[in-house]
């Protein structure tokens, strides 16, 4: 089981592949200089090979399409093929983003069509697509709200976030230079009105909120807030990663918010995990268009084409259109949806209360109202015999689920966060509703079969910290 690709690597088929590329006429080519002095230590196999070596290794971890997938705030909702089509369109696959204007048309109506559509989406009045990632959008936002209080001679120094925020909201901030004040959530799960009153004065640039936040829960006082913090000379910005709840149904401009990011690679179905790949465009409001990164994709009546013209632009944030192909199952999933859209937003919020209610006789909830589209349960009934949110998550393993987020938010102690998305059925939702119970049960019979999970899985449990600071590639 245990082989890596270069212990199983032939090198007898070295030469015969050396010979087939025609490296001995390459390398007289190149000026001698350049040529490496040493042997390069690649594998070498035949492509059968090379595809089963790596199809056995995926088959050892969780596969995106091998079932149920319930990580809370990740959104790994159905990708659906078409998506894979489209991105590996010739036209789209082979192109070079320094090509011309003229030349890649059909990829540029496809970004200006992706623009219009996600300003429908989120009703902000201009979009970027250049940020490759949620954190990047949200550091791209900042660096917009930095932009537009620095051309009106104000230097404020203050971001305000909740408590219950994702960690890469106070990372952005602080790295485009503010400083990262925290506002307490209520015992309810939502802002601290009173505290936000406190913390507010004229050094505050903005509020950064997550609608519905990574409880699950709808910020019921939003319109308040946004008021609040507009008085306060503020700006309010939209950590979209949550935006599955509410396709549709609202949107962040009704809330108040100017600015917002979204996670394509979330809610907007591609595939991703392992830090990639993503795509976190920005929308804006009228008065924070003219800071977007450049170039933004145009249509002129004829055609399309790349937009500089942006004096107070804050730069560019990638290197030439960001994330390409994840735009492309974007565009490919919102076109093919429609209106759609709502309908999934309103099944994703069904599917997580549905099971919140299944479970709670069963799993604390850590905060007990209608959630959205994702709730967190925690192992407070489990920890009397020893059990916690490790270990039952490590036991789902054993029953083929992969488990969902924990130890996340950092305000809910053990946090278990669930997530289903509309894509699952009744049915899926139900036999994970089963093991669950099941597994509740054993905690209480035999929490010694949870304390070691998981048992069916090619590497056991692993010592995580370790495996961060000193991972061993070798399989041994
Ligand atoms: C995923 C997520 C982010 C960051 O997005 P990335 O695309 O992973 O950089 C930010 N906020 C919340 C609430 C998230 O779930």
């Amino acid at each position: 089981m245990g082989t890596t690709i270069f212990e199983k690597s032939d090198k007898k088929i070295k030469s015969r592949a050396q010979k087939a590329c025609n490296l001995d006429v390459l390398e007289k080519s190149i000026d001698k200089k350049y040529l490496r002095t040493s042997e390069i230590n690649l594998p070498v196999m035949s492509e059968r090979e090379v595809v089963s070596h790596y199809t056995n290794l995926s088959k050892k971890n969780f596969p995106l399409d091998g079932g149920f997938y319930p990580l809370g705030s990740c959104t790994m909702k159905y990708n659906p093929k078409v998506n894979e089509w489209a991105a590996n369109l010739d036209g789209f696959l082979n192109i070079h983003p320094n090509q011309s204007d003229e030349t890649i048309q059909g990829a540029l109506a496809l970004m200006c069509t992706l623009q219009k559509q996600l300003c429908a989406i989120t009703g902000m009045d201009a979009i970027s697509l250049q940020p490759e990632a949620g954190a990047h959008g949200e550091l791209t936002g900042m660096m917009i709200i930095k932009a537009y209080f620095e051309k009106l001679g104000m230097e404020k120094k203050k971001v305000l976030i909740p408590d219950s925020a994702h960690g890469t909201n106070p990372a952005s901030s602080k790295m485009c230079g503010f400083e990262v004040i925290q506002v307490k959530s209520t015992p309810d799960g939502l802002v601290d009105l009173d505290e936000l009153e406190n913390l507010l004065d004229n050094d505050v640039a903005a509020l950064m909120l997550t609608n519905p936040n990574t409880l699950g829960l709808f910020e019921k006082n939003i319109t308040r807030i946004a008021n609040m913090i507009h008085n306060a000379g503020g700006l309010l910005y939209y950590d979209g990663a949550n935006f599955n709840a509410i396709m549709g149904i609202s949107n962040p401009a009704i809330m108040g918010f100017d600015v917002v990011h979204l996670n394509l690679h979330k809610t907007f179905a591609t595939p991703h995990g392992c830090g990639g790949p993503g795509a976190g465009p920005i929308g804006v409001v009228k008065k924070l268009e003219e800071f977007l990164p450049v170039p933004v994709v145009k249509f002129d009546g004829k055609k399309y084409f790349r937009d500089y013209n942006y004096p107070n632009t804050i730069g560019k944030v990638s290197s030439f259109f960001g994330n390409f192909s994840v735009l492309v199952r974007a565009y490919t999933y919102i076109t093919m949806m429609g209106k759609d859209l709502k309908q999934a937003s309103i099944d994703a919020v069904l599917n997580a209360n549905y099971i919140k209610a299944k479970l709670q006789d069963c799993y604390k909830i850590a905060i007990d109202e209608v959630c959205a589209h994702e709730f967190v349960l925690t192992n407070e009934l489990q920890k009397a015999f020893g059990v916690n949110t490790l270990q039952i998550a490590k036991r789902l393993i054993d029953y083929g689920f992969h488990p969902p987020t924990i130890y996340f938010p950092l305000i809910v102690h053990e946090a278990m966060m669930i997530e289903p998305t509309e894509s699952e059925s009744k049915e899926t939702l139900d036999e994970f509703i089963e093991i669950m119970k099941k597994i509740a049960q054993e905690a209480q019979d035999t929490p010694e079969l949870l304390a070691d999970a998981p048992h069916n899985t090619p590497v056991r449990k692993v010592d995580e910290t370790n495996a961060a600071r000193h991972p061993n590639l070798r399989w041994s």
